[in-house]
């Protein structure tokens, strides 16, 4: 049977050969495989440079320090540590969004049950943090905001040069999950006045179980460890280092800053492709902002369709209804929700994105299958 066609970038994308080859050169007896904390031998030195060069790699692509990368098990824990390791090591209030990643809005949760106080805000319509909501959340005795510059089910973009700004000014830390941006934009922490990002490697062609929190150095910025141990990571983060995961980020890192922009040109024909294959198609809705957003994220709703039962029409493409994580239970995204969507046309939304190894061949043969199956699905109803 023919594989069904990958539209589903924005839950994981596949490992580049080139990182694959990379991350292989790092497992066997005759590759660099050992422990990066071994001070005592060459095997151990030979690790520990890797690790740092991909340090460097990863650094490198937001314009950060090396000294300022902390490895991390993906962007969950990276967002875990940020947030609960910032509250612990001096409380106070916090402000995020109710359509952050499940990794925030959880975390947030955890923190408000053990008596953190937290400020919800909601986002515009176009799934935008405006600024001014976020100007007028602050108080006395906030610590932290946490906010995401791409949003996974939307694909819109935040301003989080702005809101920065405004917070660096106002001495608040500012945490941003850009698990969805790195790859996709220029992302420069210091313009962008972040204290902490949150970098997931297997978002950017890179393996899945690997990810980074960028740490700004500053005395300002206190993170206490969740993970006890060795004392890796500069005290925050312990565990003797994924050196084969490691090597695999850095590469994939690597790769995209030197290929995002001719990347994003080319996703920006398919998504023109894609919407110009349904354009025939009546009640189509668009979620998010049309404007800005990264081009290899498309959400729609189908007016009349169930997307379960659109879902099931489009067994030779592989989309999600909602976010991957959120899949599991019958209720709708609350990021839709969040925006103000109706749960009737939540019920009716699914996300198409795309990425490195998708075709115009495929694009085409997509818009072509649902313009089919919705037209089919709505004359049977
Ligand atoms: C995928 C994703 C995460 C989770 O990253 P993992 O590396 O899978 O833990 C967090 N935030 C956003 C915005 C994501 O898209």
């Amino acid at each position: 049977m023919k594989k069904p066609v990958y539209l589903d970038y924005a839950a994981t994308t596949p490992v580049d050969p080139l990182v694959a080859e990379e991350m292989a050169r790092h497992l066997t007896i005759d590759g660099v495989f050992g422990n990066p904390a071994s001070r005592t031998h060459g095997y151990g030195w030979q690790a520990e440079a890797a690790v740092e060069n991909a340090r460097r790699q990863v650094a490198e692509l937001i314009h950060a320090d090396p000294r300022e990368i902390v490895w991390t098990s993906g962007a969950t824990e990276s967002d875990n540590l940020a947030i609960k390791g910032v509250v612990e090591a001096s409380g106070s209030h916090i402000v995020t969004s109710t359509i952050e990643h499940k990794a925030v809005v959880d975390t947030c949760k955890w923190l408000e049950q053990r008596g953190v106080e937290v400020t919800w805000l909601a986002p515009q319509a176009d799934g935008r943090i405006s600024l001014e909501s976020v100007a007028a959340a602050l108080k006395e005795n906030t610590r932290l905001v946490s906010l995401m510059m791409v949003n996974n089910e939307l694909g819109c973009i935040t301003d989080i040069q702005s809101i920065g700004a405004l917070l660096r000014q106002r001495g608040v830390l500012f945490h941003v999950d850009a698990a969805q941006a790195a790859g996709k934009m220029p992302l420069d922490v210091a313009s962008l006045n972040v204290d902490l990002l949150s970098l997931s490697a297997h978002k950017v062609y890179g393996p899945k179980g690997i990810g980074a929190l960028y740490v700004r150095r500053s005395p300002d910025v206190q993170v206490q460890a969740q993970m006890h141990g060795g004392g890796h990571e500069r005290g925050m983060r312990s565990g003797t280092l994924a050196t084969h995961q490691i090597v695999g980020m850095g590469k994939a890192f690597e790769l995209a800053g030197k290929s995002f922009e001719a990347e994003m040109t080319r996703l920006e024909q398919l998504r023109t492709k894609f919407l110009d294959g349904l354009g025939g198609l009546e009640g189509v809705h668009f979620n998010g902002s049309p404007e800005c957003r990264v081009p290899g994220i498309v959400n729609l709703s189908f007016e009349g369709v169930e997307a379960e039962s659109l879902m099931l029409g489009l067994r030779n493409l592989a989309v999600s209804s909602g976010s991957a994580c959120a899949s599991a239970t019958v209720e709708p995204s609350f990021v839709l929700r969040g925006i103000g969507l109706s749960d009737e046309l939540a019920h009716r939304a699914l996300r198409f994105s795309f990425g490195r190894f998708s075709t115009h061949d495929e694009i085409e043969f997509a818009s072509a299958q649902i313009v089919d199956v919705v037209t089919r699905l709505r004359t049977v109803r």
